[in-house]
């Protein structure tokens, strides 16, 4: 009945339906265990009408043109460059640290001295990784180095992930690098937007083909199983493919011990009033248990006379309880996914794709690009 079952209504799974059916005729089962479609970048509108991002602000970007132009197939965006503030001693300043957060911070003459020092050891724009940064042996550039450390990652970090910065995986805390440059965005790729209509409608139009089918509240283990390395589907042997967006632990019983993962408590908030902060999200690196405050009409506009905001809440992912939004990778669990991976080798017909099977850190592009090119080589 069909040729291929794909597990998760993310980007990952959205991305491949969509390919294999339109594309390549295929028929398409797409099994999901949330009651709705999109994955993590799933959005709806609240009782207020505003738009939100259930699991998260959700900020499209990418520096690739056929990501963009794949995508835009689907949705009409708005126009959206994404500005973050981080309140470091009582100050909201825009991060990532760049010149001119520099000038905003220190005495004018530390200011001068410790820019003239990043341009004479950097070229103008280069993004510095704080640690990096921090082996710097020019006293002003240490000087500066231990302040962004102290002040914007130390504690954050601490919250984000339990560890400090020089704990977890030196390309996480990269994503957020010194800047030597003027330029305040948070992203500097070449595209940037928000879905006009939101990520949910993007989704729909994806999935909005005769040859795929969608089955909702469904666990791949309530319908699907494997044994001796072949997979079954209502207890008879699949020999279609079968992509697998999920927790790959999960998949196989947990049998080589439990992937660790971080999760968050997501708080949204009413506020009676237009406005609530001057950017869409503001960090708070030093105060309070949460991360970061994003406000949505900040990123989709809206006609209320009240504002919703989000608080982001870490904790420890537990399974069964709440939701496993980011890896945690240490030396030991790589090792441990690649056994898992190993063991997914041993069955033919099954592919893993997207941030949870592949156990990555990856951005929405990122896991578009790399369905695409996985539908390319069916
Ligand atoms: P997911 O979106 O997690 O989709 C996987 C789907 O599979 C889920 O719907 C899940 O319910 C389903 N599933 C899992 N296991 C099973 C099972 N056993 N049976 C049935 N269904 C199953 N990226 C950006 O580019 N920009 C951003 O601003 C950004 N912000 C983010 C903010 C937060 C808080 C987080 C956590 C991530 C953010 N991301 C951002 C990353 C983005 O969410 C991911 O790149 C994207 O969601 C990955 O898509 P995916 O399909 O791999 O995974
Ligand atoms: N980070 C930080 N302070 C900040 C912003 C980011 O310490 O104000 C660190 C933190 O470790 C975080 C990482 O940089 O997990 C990546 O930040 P990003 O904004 O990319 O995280 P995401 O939006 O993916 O949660």
């Amino acid at each position: 009945m069909f040729d291929v079952i794909i597990i998760g209504a993310g980007f990952a799974g959205a991305v491949m339906a969509e390919r294999l059916a339109s594309e390549q005729g295929r028929q398409v089962l797409v099994v999901e265990r949330r009651s709705h479609i999109g994955g993590n970048c799933h959005d709806m509108r609240d009782e207020n009408g505003i738009l939100i991002h259930t699991y998260g602000p959700h900020l499209f970007h990418t520096d690739d043109a056929d990501v963009w132009e794949y995508l835009s197939r689907f949705t009409e965006w708005d126009i959206y460059q994404h500005r973050v503030l981080a309140v470091i001693d009582g100050k909201k300043v825009p991060i990532p640290f760049n010149l001119d957060t520099l000038h905003e911070v220190f005495p004018e003459s530390m200011a001068q001295r410790m820019e003239k020092a990043l341009l004479e050891s950097y070229a103008y724009n280069a993004k510095v990784p704080i640690l990096q940064l921090k082996q710097s042996e020019n006293k002003d550039l240490q000087y500066l180095a231990d302040f962004v450390y102290e002040k914007i990652f130390l504690h954050y970090t601490e919250k984000q992930w339990g560890m400090k910065p020089e704990e977890i995986d030196g390309a996480v805390t990269a994503r957020v690098p010194v800047f030597v440059g003027r330029d305040t965005r948070y992203f500097h790729d070449r595209f940037q937007g928000v879905p006009k209509r939101g990520y949910t409608k993007l989704f729909r139009k994806m999935l909005n083909h005769p040859s795929i089918k969608l089955m909702l509240n469904t666990s791949f283990h309530d319908i699907m199983s494997i044994r001796e390395n072949r997979i079954f589907f209502l207890d008879q042997p699949f020999h279609g493919t079968v992509i697998y967006t999920g927790m790959i632990d999960e998949l196989f019983d947990y049998e080589l011990g439990e992937l660790p993962y971080r999760s968050l408590r997501m708080s949204f908030e009413t506020v009676e009033q237009e406005s609530y902060q001057e950017a869409a999200v503001v960090n708070y690196p030093n105060n309070y248990a949460f991360t970061r405050i994003t406000e949505f009409k900040k990123i989709h506009p809206a006609d209320a006379r009240c504002t919703t905001i989000l608080k982001e809440y870490p904790q420890p992912y537990v399974k069964g309880e709440n939701t496993p939004y980011y890896p945690i990778f240490t030396e030991e669990k790589r090792a441990m996914y690649a056994e898992y991976q190993e063991k997914a080798k041993n069955v033919p017909n099954l592919t893993l794709l997207g941030r949870l099977a592949e156990y990555r850190y990856y951005d929405m592009d990122d896991i578009v690009k790399a369905a695409l090119e996985k539908a390319a080589e069916r």
